[in-house]
């Protein structure tokens, strides 16, 4: 489209909410901006060279794929200019006046609720919040006063060239733009403000861009003078490239800081011909939250650039690598549509799912502290691989799991090992969910197991129990829920000496056992809707009571919050209170309400052991309702021994 005119348009309000912060609250590392500037250009120079592969008129096709970066100190500018795609007026106010509504949303509660000295790190970081929130273009705005980008498109029977003007402030214009347009591509034009000058340094931009774009697939120049070098690491020979080089195509690659804990250095020729380097980042990823959509594997054909975090190349299960995977076998001009049905591309998945296995089954057997490390930063996604149903058997002899046999809540178990050592006639893998190791050993579910030595697997995330069921079996032997198995199901394992605790005070005559049922009855009645009915436990041994689902069982606690969460539910679905006969302060339940079944206290209590069930299966919704109805239990007790 050719605009006539000049067009004054209002940024979104997010976005201003955003220039506001980048001017104002950002202040070391403000160089990335030239990274995003940079890495921009070569996404158009990318696009570029992909759309001319499929042919179609080019505008000055002789314009060789470059970035160029010129300074002029006199007029306090900064140039970043490509040959890449270019932008129509209208494609400069899509792309230039809004921001991708997720991330933004996303960065703003951040900055809502962030201190000054937050802990999640510096809030006054630059590198630290642009990267993170995918803000691009806009960083720009932390040392300019006014930018200008003047755009010619590189396709279309029509490519003139406008120019998006703004100083960041809450409008922009566009409008037709004069005779310093680009033949092909993209001029940006960053006016600098005063307290950036050092921008307007040659050695200073060259400094920056060495730092963060030295990986550019395309040659770029700063006054004239080539700053960057040839990649494609990834054709090298493994033996040729130093740890060093790698390392840095890593950070150049995902923007990490920290060295990568390990590297894959593929290069394959059968079934399928590809080179791929894939990372394994030395830090978490929260692909369940922030960064969902930002995995995958960049993929190139014949070093050109088709697609970048490709979800074809890898499972989903393997999403922690981070890299690229190079192929000859896969024509430049494909569309980015028919991508998916690639055959090439399932075919690269299956090669890196096995080479993947192999090297961690390799990592987990030669150096197991290390393989440890690995599982307590990517476990969380590795163990999706249940779905993975041909490699099931290997990807569930990497899982690891904390169990009540490990002296504390960070070493962990394999399910070989667990195997090894469990007792003669046991064909059971026995897990409990908690949330954490302490809730665990108050769970009444795992009572027994300690008891008769059974090892227990503790699972402390919720996707762990899909994980269980999924799996269903693991060489011959089931996965079971603790808290779902009868008694009897233990009883191959009963250590005869060991006597239920309350034993001896366990038999009621047959008058206390209707007045126990009259107890039960009533303590419904004082928690009305909250349970479904209150029966007596034969799986208590030492706690007082327990919450159970009900009694088709077929849902456990923490597969319950995991659904919840996910409908952002907070209700709680209505258990059954099953409480312990022989527990002395049930005993003392049964004293109170036979000498008055309305007494205060005995509502209190009631109350008081339904809180705390609440509170071992981790759900707690109203603490304050809580301690106040705790301070009551207190108050009566007391009132009890003050009175007279
Ligand atoms: P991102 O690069 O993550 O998409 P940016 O904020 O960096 O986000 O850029 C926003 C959009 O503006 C880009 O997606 C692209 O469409 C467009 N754009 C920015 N710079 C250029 C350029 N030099 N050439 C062509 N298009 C560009
Ligand atoms: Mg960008």
């Amino acid at each position: 489209m050719t605009q006539t005119g000049k067009q004054t348009c209002e940024f979104r309000a997010e976005v201003c909410k955003i220039l506001n912060i980048l001017t104002h609250s950002l202040y070391t590392n403000r160089e990335i901006f030239l990274r995003e500037l940079v890495s921009n250009a070569s996404d158009a120079l990318d696009k570029l060279r992909f759309f001319s592969n499929r042919g179609g008129g080019l505008t000055a096709p002789d314009t060789p794929l470059e970035i160029r970066v010129s300074i002029d100190k006199d007029k306090k500018l900064l140039t970043i200019a490509d040959a890449g795609v270019g932008m129509t007026a209208e494609e400069m106010a899509e792309n230039l006046g809004t921001i991708a509504k997720s991330g933004s949303e996303e960065f703003l509660v951040h900055f809502d609720n962030a201190t000054p000295s937050g802990v999640e790190g510096d809030h006054t970081d630059a590198a630290n919040i642009v990267g993170r929130f995918g803000i691009g273009f806009y960083s720009v705005f932390m040392v300019a006063d006014k930018v200008e980008v003047i755009s010619r498109p590189a396709f279309g029977s029509d490519p003139a060239a406008h120019v998006w003007t703004s100083g960041g402030l809450g409008v922009y214009t566009i409008e037709p733009s004069g005779s310093d347009a680009p033949e092909r591509g993209t001029v940006v034009k960053v006016y600098i403000k005063d307290d950036a000058s050092e921008f307007l340094e040659k050695y200073r931009v060259e400094s920056a861009i060495r730092n963060h774009s030295a990986f550019m697939p395309f040659p770029i120049f700063l006054d004239g003078e080539r700053v960057n070098s040839e990649p494609a690491l990834w054709l090298e020979s493994k033996f040729s490239v130093k740890k060093e080089q790698y390392e840095a195509f890593y950070k150049a690659l995902t923007y990490d800081t920290k060295a990568p804990l390990d590297v894959l250095h593929l290069s394959v020729d059968a079934p399928v011909q590809f080179n791929a380097l894939l990372f394994i980042p030395d830090n978490a990823q929260d692909l369940f939250g922030m960064d969902r959509e930002s995995w995958g594997v960049d993929l190139y054909a014949r070093r050109v650039l088709i697609q970048r975090r490709n979800k074809d190349l890898i499972p989903e299960y393997l999403a922690f690598f981070k890299g690229v995977s190079d192929t000859e076998d896969l024509p430049l001009n494909i569309s980015r549509e028919t991508l998916q049905e690639n055959v090439l591309l399932r075919k690269i998945n299956q090669v890196i799912v096995k080479q993947a296995l192999n090297h961690l089954e390799k990592t987990a057997k030669d150096d197991p502290e290390k393989y440890l490390n690995f599982w307590r930063l990517h476990g969380k996604i590795f163990k999706l691989g249940y779905h993975d149903f041909p490699n099931r058997e290997r990807v569930s002899a990497l899982l690891r799991f904390n169990s009540s046999a490990l002296e504390d809540g960070e070493a962990l178990v394999s399910l070989d090992e667990y195997m090894a050592r469990a007792p003669e006639g046991q064909k059971t893998f026995w897990y409990v969910s908690a949330p954490n190791r302490e809730a665990v050993l108050l769970n009444p579910h795992t009572e027994r197991f300690r008891k008769k030595g059974i090892e227990v697997l503790y699972l402390y995330e919720p996707v762990d129990e899909f994980v269980m069921e999924g799996l269903g079996k693991y060489r011959e032997w089931d996965f079971k829920p603790a808290e779902n198995v009868a008694d009897d199901a233990l009883s191959a394992f009963e250590d005869k000496k060991d006597q239920k605790k309350f034993a001896e005070v366990s038999e009621l005559s047959d008058e206390d056992k209707g007045d126990f049922d009259k107890l039960l009855a009533r303590m419904k009645e004082i928690l009305g809707d909250k349970v479904k009915y209150v029966r007596v436990s034969r799986r208590l041994e030492d706690s007082p009571s327990v919450l159970v689902s009900s009694p088709d069982g077929a849902i456990t606690s923490s597969m319950e919050k995991l659904i919840k969460v996910m409908q952002k539910d907070d209700s709680l679905s209505v258990k059954i209170l099953e409480v312990n006969q022989a527990h002395p302060m049930l005993r003392g339940m049964l004293r109170i309400f036979k000498a008055d079944p309305q007494d205060n206290l005995l509502t209190l209590m009631t109350q008081g052991l339904f809180d705390a069930s609440l509170l071992l299966d981790g759900f707690v919704k109203d603490p304050q309702a809580l301690a106040s109805r705790m301070n009551s239990l207190l108050t009566e007790t007391a009132a009890i021994y003050t009175a007279d």
